[in-house]
């Protein structure tokens, strides 16, 4: 038997099972699909046959609307750094309710976010959002309203939100209803290739269209994890600082989760700006922009307006005061990135001992399986070899085993401070099991 046949046998066998145990799910998205848009709240959410409906949380686990429980490794796209119904989150939310949850005017609690995302990402000047889309919005118009020039370089295949300008470049689906004129200003280069981003500010420059900014994230998260290689993000800092080009570093992925100063603390990086969201708020809607000091300087000299009702919304801010100064301490940090190291180990040493051609990419609380030998350092290394098929088939089979992870990726995961050894113990028996289920010769021929 070839090995995609192999794979959607398995894959049948594990869609039959997973249909049987979620009976609930199904009969939700049926009352589901009459009113929102394919069922769900977001296009990401979308799955067939059903997307999986989510009852509550807690600490490392959920437990769907069929009761069936899991180890959570999706922690909604990394989110939940903090674990599910924090009760530290819990008191701060609670008590900052009774006081009043919105005034559009400013609070404590802003001040005091502020003053510790300063200090951990060493930039003095901050504004708040209510998602990572409007972190990198905001983060654009800035870089453009300083310079005064239309165009943004960008990684081709990273994520960075779904306003118009940085869905340029992510293919055909995303692309629709997105004016040819915005796709215009948009310039998108492979990740890990200094030459490359160099090559295309100078055409830009010879056409008289110098670029605003060039956006990206020191670790690639949207092909599974693809790590900087040595000297790219120094070369690129050199390279957007000689010709006048803001570097925006987007940290809604990599912040609080990479380190506790993010992917600028963990790589020694000097930013213009950096957008932060996901993990910040603690499960509650809310992003950030950090300035270095010449750009917080400029935007006061030029009034530029950022805008938004709910930006420093109090509870949002009680969350992320409560997240940074109470849950995500320097101890946590250990024991969140030790608890990774053991994660990687076990799926390194699964790897090993099943003879799976796959290796393991893993920084602070994240980690992926690659399936294949080859390195992936940029969208089309990814592209080459991933496999639908197989991204299927490790979802169903890792939902099956009360794991609950991303649909539609790699094998991929981010911990929380709420995981101990025994879920990352059972990620790397389910592991296990799949491996051997990959490799296992049919019985009656011999091992290679
Ligand atoms: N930037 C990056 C790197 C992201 O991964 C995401 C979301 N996955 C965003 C921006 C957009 O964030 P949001 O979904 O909160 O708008």
């Amino acid at each position: 038997m070839g090995q995609s046949q192999r794979i959607r046998r398995l894959s049948e066998r594990e869609s039959a099972a997973l249909d049987q145990r979620t009976p609930a799910s199904s009969a939700m998205f049926r009352r589901a699909a009459r009113v929102l848009a394919g069922g769900v709240a977001s296009s990401f959410q979308a799955r067939e046959p059903w997307p999986i409906y989510i009852a509550r949380g807690q600490g490392a686990r959920v437990w769907d609307v069929d009761g069936n429980e899991y180890f959570d490794f999706h922690n909604g796209f990394s989110a939940m750094l903090q674990g599910h119904a924090n009760p530290l989150i819990g008191t701060a939310v609670a008590s900052r309710y009774k006081l009043g949850t919105h005034f559009a005017a400013p609070t404590e609690d802003a001040v005091a976010v502020a003053e510790e995302l300063a200090r951990r990402w060493k930039l003095p000047g901050w504004r708040f959002t209510n998602s990572g889309t409007e972190s990198t919005m905001a983060a654009v118009r800035v870089a453009r309203a300083l310079t005064g020039r239309h165009d943004v370089v960008r990684i081709q295949g990273t994520y960075h939100g779904h306003h118009d300008t940085l869905l340029v470049g992510l293919g055909a689906l995303h692309e629709r209803g997105i004016p040819p004129g915005t796709a215009d200003l948009v310039h998108p280069v492979e990740f890990n290739d200094g030459d490359a981003i160099e090559r295309r500010i100078v055409e830009l420059e010879r056409a008289s269209r110098a670029p605003a900014c060039l956006i990206l994230e020191a670790v690639m998260t949207h092909v599974g994890l693809a790590l900087p290689r040595p000297g790219y993000l120094e070369q690129v800092r050199e390279i957007t600082r000689r010709h006048g080009v803001l570097l925006i570093v987007d940290e809604v992925k990599t912040g609080l989760a990479i380190a506790a100063g993010g992917a600028v603390e963990r790589f020694g990086l000097e930013p213009d700006l950096v957008t932060l969201a996901k993990a910040l708020g603690a499960g509650l809607p809310t992003g950030a922009i950090g300035m270095a000091a010449e750009v917080a300087r400029s935007i006061e000299q030029i009034g530029l307006v950022h805008l938004g009702t709910f930006n420093g919304n109090p509870l949002g801010m009680a969350a992320s005061r409560a997240n940074l100064l109470e849950v995500l301490t320097p101890g946590a940090y250990e024991r969140l990135f030790d608890l990774n190291n053991r994660l990687l180990s076990g799926c390194d040493e699964v790897i090993a001992g099943s003879g799976l051609e796959a290796h393991t990419v893993g920084i602070g609380s994240k980690g992926c399986v690659f399936y294949g030998s080859e390195p992936v350092v940029d969208q089309r290394s990814f592209k080459r070899r991933h496999d639908p098929e197989l991204a299927e088939l490790i979802w169903l089979w890792l939902t099956n085993r009360g794991l609950f992870v991303t649909p539609g990726r790699e094998q991929e995961w981010n911990l929380t401070v709420a995981h101990d050894e025994r879920a990352v113990d059972r990620y790397v028996e389910a592991f296990a099991e799949l491996a051997d289920a990959l490799t296992r010769q049919p019985s009656g021929s011999a091992r290679a």
